[in-house]
């Protein structure tokens, strides 16, 4: 299988609570490589920007505010089956349906502060990557 690429978020309930090196020692633990990481403060325009996808959804501005009121750390995680595998680790949306030694099962608080993002297939990881970073600042 050939080695892939996807955006990781660690969201602002994580590093708030200071658990951004507990969420990549997760990471790591389930083989995947930290190729680039950048923490951010995101604008409302450009959260907005980033999950347009749900903007019809009654928890898109719910979403928003969460996603602007602290500082992200995004990056990208490659591996062999990258995306898939990442889905993996972070376990479900909802922490109550997690399975355990999953990201969001040991650290989310709730179905929305859920500590982490990543893509959901490999055509949006491409995407994501590019919101984020240029072809420099990832090395693999
Ligand atoms: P992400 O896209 O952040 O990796 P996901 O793919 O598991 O998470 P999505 O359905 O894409 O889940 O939802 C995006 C995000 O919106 C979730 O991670 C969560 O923060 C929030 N969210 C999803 N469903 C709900 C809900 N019912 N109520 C509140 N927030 C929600
Ligand atoms: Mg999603």
């Amino acid at each position: 299988m050939a080695l892939e690429r996807t955006l990781s978020i660690i969201k602002p309930d994580a590093t708030r609570r200071n658990l951004t090196g507990a969420v990549n020692a997760k990471l790591e633990g389930a083989g995947l490589r930290i190729v680039a990481q950048r923490r951010v403060r995101l604008t409302t325009a450009q959260a907005e920007a980033f999950y347009a996808v749900h903007r019809e959804r009654p928890f898109f501005r719910d979403l928003v505010t969460f996603m602007v009121s602290g500082p992200v750390v995004a990056q990208v995680l490659e591996g062999e089956n990258a995306v898939a595998r990442n889905r993996e680790v972070m376990g479900a949306t909802n922490p109550a349906n997690a399975a355990p030694g999953t990201i969001r099962k040991e650290f989310a608080e709730s179905i929305e502060a859920n500590s982490v993002h990543g893509s959901d297939s490999a055509e949006n990881a491409a995407i994501e990557i590019a919101f984020f970073f240029s072809g420099l600042d990832i090395v693999g």
